[in-house]
């Protein structure tokens, strides 16, 4: 008899809870960034064993929605939580609990859902202040098993995947086994380039950029991919430093993608890339249904 079913993970931006589903699905299926607004859409990354499946609900983090892009957003969240069999509350250990915890631990608490607390970034905690973390963890009065986890090493995921899949109720699997995610290609590469977008920029353009697929070409005699992207800006000058000094930005941005996208593919990939702005593409309703974030 096989258990399986929907795990809704809540928690902070910046908390780890991208890095976790990577881990537990052992795939790169979310992208993952130090920037807040990494995760725009609800991801399902999908980790199966013998007999039993997780479908790991990776969710935008919890904000005031401030304007339709983060409105989707957070609606998004309430109805994951509300859909889900189980929640798996991710907290930043080295930072402790904070009013953002406990406004989504009294989210949890209201829609009931059984629930395993992960305490993340073991790895640069010693041991009094994990416990620290624990306590202050436990004084949430969210249901269910803590766990102190380093969702960067694996120390302590088993434990947590384990409680996780106690909490599944007997069914069929609900995703082919072999399937690690359910977004679309163009929508998974996006996100490689947008995750490079991520790793060099500040202030207002990890916010303000958004990636785009405009075709992808396989060709049959050598299998080569070719990957039209834009990257949109909302400004001529976030586009100027996207593209960079004699277009030195956009080139590393571009070749530190590839490389990802070949890992992902197991193809050779020729990656064309460019910058365009898009005034108030954040506003737009119909850009964000054909990114793909609903
Ligand atoms: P999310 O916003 O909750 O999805 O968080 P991410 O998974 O995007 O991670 C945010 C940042 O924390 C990234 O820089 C990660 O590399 C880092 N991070 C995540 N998990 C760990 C961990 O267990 N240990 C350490 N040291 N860093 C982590
Ligand atoms: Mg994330």
């Amino acid at each position: 008899m096989t258990h399986s079913g929907f795990v809704a993970l809540a928690g902070r931006p910046n908390v780890g809870k991208s890095t976790l589903v990577n881990h537990l699905v052992g795939e790169k299926v979310a992208i993952v960034s130090d920037k807040p607004q990494t995760t725009r859409r609800a991801i399902r990354g999908v980790a199966t064993g013998d007999d039993w499946q997780l479908v790991l609900v990776d969710l935008p983090g919890v904000q005031r929605p401030r304007d339709p892009l983060t409105a989707r957003m957070q609606a998004r969240m309430q109805y994951e939580l509300s859909e889900s069999d189980a929640a798996l509350f991710v907290l930043n250990g080295e930072q402790g609990v904070g009013p953002g915890d406990r406004f989504i631990a009294a989210a949890i608490r209201e829609v009931g859902l059984p629930t395993v607390t992960a305490v993340n970034k073991a790895d640069r905690l010693r041991r009094r202040g994990m416990v620290e973390a624990l306590s202050a963890a436990g004084e949430l009065d969210v249901q269910g098993e803590i766990f102190p986890i380093s969702a960067r090493t694996g120390e302590g995921v088993e434990d947590l995947q384990s409680a996780l899949i106690e909490l599944m109720p007997q069914g069929p699997f609900l995703y082919p086994p072999e399937e690690r995610t359910d977004l679309p290609e163009n929508v998974r590469l996006a996100e490689l380039v947008r995750e490079q977008v991520l790793a060099r920029t500040r202030q207002e353009l990890p916010h303000a950029a958004e990636v785009e697929i405009d075709e992808l070409i396989e060709r049959d005699e050598d299998g080569l991919l070719t990957v039209v992207a834009r990257i949109w800006a909302e400004t001529d000058s976030q586009k100027r430093i996207l593209v960079g000094a004699g277009g030195r930005m956009v080139r590393d941005i571009g070749t530190a993608a590839r490389i990802e996208i070949e890992a992902l593919t197991g193809r050779r990939v020729h990656l064309d890339l460019n910058v365009r702005v898009r005034r108030g593409w954040r506003q737009d309703e119909a850009l964000l249904d054909r990114l793909g974030i609903d």
